[in-house]
């Protein structure tokens, strides 16, 4: 019998929504139709196969289909598919927690589940609220959150309003509550336009500045540790995260941590809170989670807090806040597989030397005239595209130079993503070396091929 040929990239152009994405420009454009996937490797509905350089947005930790988490689903699945957490519990999700527990620093105590990220920033969030009002009159004026200019906690409302990335959230602002916000430091592009060592203790100065004048109307501080993903991996400079979090215990004002994009071992340790040894009130964790298999997140938070919402009944001291799908079996399960292979396969030791590959690799990229700055923390990188280096002058909008670098490594077999005109590679921690030359050199030869052509002397504008 002749097999059926379904135009699957038509179908979805009539019929789907993307995120994120202009759907004109998409519906214009040819698109890659993905069927299946092993290892780093995704393959489109023509067999053609691509290097998954940004791990499917940073969720597919160990590859594609790790034989452990496919058995451990398949296990789950026909055990128990879903019960819900309201008057009830399971297995998977009570060991998930309890390991979850155990591998984030010791006051870390308790484990409320939900599925985006998103929902774990936003779940801190009220968490946050609730507990200072449950805290009594005395606290009744802490309502506010501070948050990072560029920092990036979501789409929900609640992480938007706590979010700093305007083209995404302009339009929403009257929905949003209002948040203080403080500078990030970064020094390619300092706010404060300092020297790199100056920067950081002005903008740890700032902070402090706005916690004496307001510490008394601030319930949490919201940041993304040690690295800002979607503002374009910019990375925090040494000491910083340990003396916000010294800040924020002088005043009295919960640190909540979104390590959403940070966690199982992206930046070269399990969460980024360990390279500074940091004490959070909350943590957020998602999207690696259950190695890029089902949504699943987790918000932890300490003894203190939980205890607080402890009461009777009437009191209505509960924390009224749940998903439908709060601790899925089938994805605590995925969750749980996932941990089981960083330790049957010794992941973290072995992501080091792929680390400083890494970090050689991109030497060369200097090379390249319109890279302005190339930014890493383990297998995080990126690679900023100006167009004038020495006056650091960006590329015009409408050239969309960084969308234009990812069409070209696509065309030669590599997933990358823009932030902007920021190219970032974020690959699953299981790649091979050779399969990480192959990604570096493929972005760099992409680079190339786009920018070459871009003398700033002669199309000045
Ligand atoms: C992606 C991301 C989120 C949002 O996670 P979703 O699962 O997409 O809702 C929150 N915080 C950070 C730091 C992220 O990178």
């Amino acid at each position: 019998m002749k097999k059926k040929i379904i135009d699957y990239e038509n179908l979805d152009k009539k019929y789907l929504w993307h995120p994120f994405t202009q759907m004109k420009a998409w519906i214009e454009c040819s698109q890659t139709v993905i069927e299946r996937a092993k290892g780093v490797y995704l393959y489109d509905t023509n067999g053609i196969k691509y290097l998954d350089g940004v791990s499917s947005l940073w969720a597919n930790i160990h590859g594609h289909s790790h034989p452990t988490i496919v058995n451990a689903v398949k296990r789950q699945l026909v055990k128990l598919d879903h019960s819900t957490m309201l008057g009830l519990t399971n297995v998977p999700a009570i060991l998930f927690a309890k390991k979850l527990v155990e591998l984030t620093p010791n006051n870390l105590t308790r484990v409320f589940y939900s599925d985006d990220g998103a929902t774990a920033v936003e779940i801190a969030l009220k968490m946050s609220f609730q507990y200072w009002r449950l805290k009594g009159k005395k606290y009744a004026k802490k309502k506010k959150f501070v948050s990072f200019s560029n920092s990036y906690h979501g789409d929900t409302l609640g992480s938007v309003s706590v979010g700093g990335v305007a083209m995404f959230h302009k339009v929403f602002k009257p929905l949003l509550f209002r948040t203080i916000k403080v500078s990030y430091p970064s020094c390619y592009r300092c706010p404060l336009k300092e020297e790199p060592h100056l920067c950081e203790i002005d903008q740890l100065k700032e902070i402090e500045a706005v916690f004496e004048t307001h510490h008394q109307e601030i319930c949490g501080l919201v940041v993304e540790p040690m690295i800002q993903g979607a503002a374009g991996m910019v990375l925090m400079p040494k000491g910083f995260l340990k003396n916000l979090e010294k800040l924020t215990k002088q005043f009295g004002i919960h640190l909540i941590l979104d390590e959403v994009a940070t966690a199982f071992g992206r930046t070269g340790k399990m969460f980024a809170l360990d390279h500074e040894k940091i004490k959070p009130d909350f943590l957020a964790l998602a999207k690696g989670i259950t190695g890029g298999t089902l949504p699943l997140a987790a918000t932890l938070t300490t003894t203190e807090i939980f205890r607080s919402f402890l009461g009777e009944y009437e009191d209505f001291k509960s924390f009224f806040h749940g998903h439908t799908y709060t601790g899925n079996p089938i994805a605590c399960s995925a969750a749980l597989a996932n941990l089981e292979i960083f330790q049957k396969e010794n992941t973290l030791y072995k992501l080091q030397g792929k680390i400083h590959l890494l970090k050689h690799l991109l030497k060369s990229f200097k090379n390249l005239s319109h890279v302005g700055d190339v930014r890493q923390l383990g297998f995080m990188v990126g690679i900023e595209l100006v167009f004038n280096r020495s006056s650091k002058k960006p590329f015009p909008v409408i050239q969309r130079i960084g969308h234009q670098v990812v069409l070209e490594a696509h065309r030669r077999g590599v997933i990358l993503r823009p932030l902007g005109d920021t190219i970032v590679l974020m690959p699953p921690l299981s790649i091979t070396s050779a399969q990480l030359r192959k990604l570096v050199k493929t972005t760099y030869d992409s680079i190339h091929a786009i920018t070459q052509e871009q003398k700033p002397q002669r199309n000045s504008i």
